[in-house]
């Protein structure tokens, strides 16, 4: 997954533009699978839409005495995203300039999508050192109707369920947030091609953040409400500060109570933010109408460290260790939701394990286990069960497996 993310690192992405589709190419290389989709630009999409199509090829700055102050091509953040074509000299006031006082050796990162604009982002520490005259800036970008571009990947299951990942790749070279979201989903969705069996269909998708959303959502609205069981957002998913964990709009969902489990269980006690501090596409996938079940559990969350939307969010912030845990974190939530059937005792009474050799055999907290899921094997689903138990329900799925060759429980 690291070596995935530092791939995808120096593309320049944005909400539309070549670099989404090279970066769509190199996540379909990486996952096998995968479907890339193009929408035109000025396609309506709910109360949006469909924005022309940015591409830069270069853009720089220079000063009186033509020293290079910034250049897009050493790093693509000195660009506003979506800024027009310019090829002037100009006095230094007039200069659109972008930079971080309280973080003077990053440089921001700054769009304008929908408002006709330009400039450059620099540190804090390289405006301090510029001097007062006339500066050329030349921005050689297109912004023309094109297309805005997008990814999914349907991998089927036995039931036409479906359990949704979303994720974002419209952000230029910055790594937690946001290219620790695609490469965990990339990697998660080719471990679930790798198994022999799925009970679930999943979905990922691979979407501009916001207006992606939108798009993916107009396509295919219908599908999802009557399918979706479970879904999650994917984000900032490689910072080894803390987990985060926001809710879904309508809460006690079954993603929110399995999320709620498997960090219980693992012994992770995130930050829970509240629903009014959602920043992704939680804010479409749950909004009023479309009501998705759809929670986001994180490492540290967008817009809560120092480094959030600068320079410094780079490839020293992520680790491949922190990539693996939040891997293997949701490859646990997929397992959980696999295992998640109702279930129901078959006979009245306790059962007369030693008829079916249970009683006291290999494992020696074998009877009590047992006897244990049967006293609430009313219905009940295995993670309501595991909640009684105060168990993992990756622990009591063997147990039922044996319950369940014996015909002691079935499935309701
Ligand atoms: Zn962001």
């Amino acid at each position: 997954m690291y070596e995935l993310l530092t791939k995808l690192y120096p593309i320049c992405r944005s909400l539309t533009g070549n670099g989404n589709r090279e970066t769509l190419r190199i996540l379909r290389d990486y996952i096998g699978a995968f479907s890339i989709h193009e929408i035109a630009s000025g396609t309506k999409v709910f109360d949006w839409t469909v924005p022309d199509e940015w591409n830069c090829k270069e853009a720089w700055l220079s000063g009186p005495n033509h020293d290079l102050v910034c250049d897009f091509k050493q790093n693509n953040l000195h660009v506003v995203g979506y800024s027009h074509f310019i090829n002037e000299h100009m006095g230094f006031g007039h200069v659109h300039l972008h930079t971080l006082r309280d973080r003077p050796n990053a440089i921001p990162y700054v769009t304008s999508y929908y408002k006709r604009d330009w400039g450059f982002c620099i540190s804090y520490n390289r405006l301090q050192s510029l001097a007062d005259g006339i500066y050329r800036v030349c921005i050689d970008a297109t912004l023309e109707p094109g297309y805005l571009t997008y990814g999914d990947v349907v991998i089927r299951g036995d039931s036409k369920d479906e359990v949704l990942l979303a994720t974002y790749i419209c952000h230029p070279s910055m790594a937690n947030d946001n290219l620790s979201g695609p490469v965990v989903a990339a990697h998660l969705a080719k471990y679930l091609l790798c198994l022999p069996q799925r009970r679930y269909t999943y979905r990922f998708v691979f979407v501009p953040e916001t207006i992606g959303a939108i798009v993916y959502l107009a396509a295919h609205l219908q599908h999802l409400k009557s399918r979706v069981v479970a879904g999650y957002q994917l984000t900032c998913l490689g910072d080894n500060r803390t987990w985060s964990f926001l809710p879904s709009r309508k809460d006690h969902t079954l993603p929110d109570e399995i999320a709620d489990h498997v960090m219980w269980m693992t012994h992770i006690h995130p930050k829970v933010y509240p629903w009014t501090l959602r920043g992704s596409d939680e804010r479409q996938w749950c909004a009023p109408g479309v009501d998705l079940p759809v929670c986001s559990v994180m490492r540290s969350k967008y817009g809560s460290f120092p480094e959030y939307h600068t320079s410094d969010d780079n490839l020293d912030f992520v680790t491949a260790e922190v990539l693996e845990e939040s891997f293997n974190f949701y490859k646990r939530v997929i397992e959980c939701l696999e295992a998640n059937y109702g279930y129901r005792a078959t006979c009245l009474g306790e059962p007369f394990l030693s008829k079916y050799g249970l009683y006291k055999s290999a494992s020696t907290d074998s009877p009590d286990v047992l006897m244990n899921i049967l006293t609430y094997a009313d219905g009940r689903s295995l993670l309501e069960i595991a909640k009684e138990l105060n168990e993992p329900m990756w622990k009591l799925a063997p147990h039922i497996a044996t319950l369940e060759q014996h015909s002691l429980v079935k499935r309701v």
